[in-house]
């Protein structure tokens, strides 16, 4: 009987090898795995990032729609030259922190004109 059961008890070295082999499948499936969901949380998260970082376009018609209030407001006087603080005001962010995601600069420009970006290609 206890032969028997020392018997039982070893693993077939074939059974064995087959069963190391499919541990190893296994732990590759679940790197692979593991890769693909972290590479879409990595993209997720760029997503993200970009969608809720407002663009230049939307902080060159946010300008452009604080010039128009301070027009309103001014009535038609002084808007040869509009500056930040003019439009402060109006602004729902700081003009400091109203940055164009790319680097460029912002400038005002005169009424009647819209509000550029230093950085090629952004416009209005
Ligand atoms: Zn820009």
């Amino acid at each position: 009987m206890r032969f028997l059961n020392s018997a039982v008890s070893r693993p077939c070295p074939e059974t064995h090898e087959q069963n190391v082999s499919m541990k190893k499948k296994q732990i590759t499936i679940l790197a692979v795995l593991c890769a693909v969901v972290i590479v879409a949380l990595l993209v997720g998260l760029a997503v993200f990032i970009r969608t809720c970082r407002p663009s230049c376009a939307s902080n060159l018609v946010h300008i452009d729609t604080c010039k128009e209030q301070f027009a309103l407001a001014s009535g038609g006087t002084n808007l040869s030259e509009i500056s930040v603080e003019d439009l402060e005001p109006w602004l729902d962010t700081p003009w400091r922190e109203l940055r164009c995601p790319k680097g460029g600069i912002y400038s005002i420009n005169e009424y009647g004109v819209d509000p550029t970006c230093s950085h090629p290609g952004h416009t209005l």
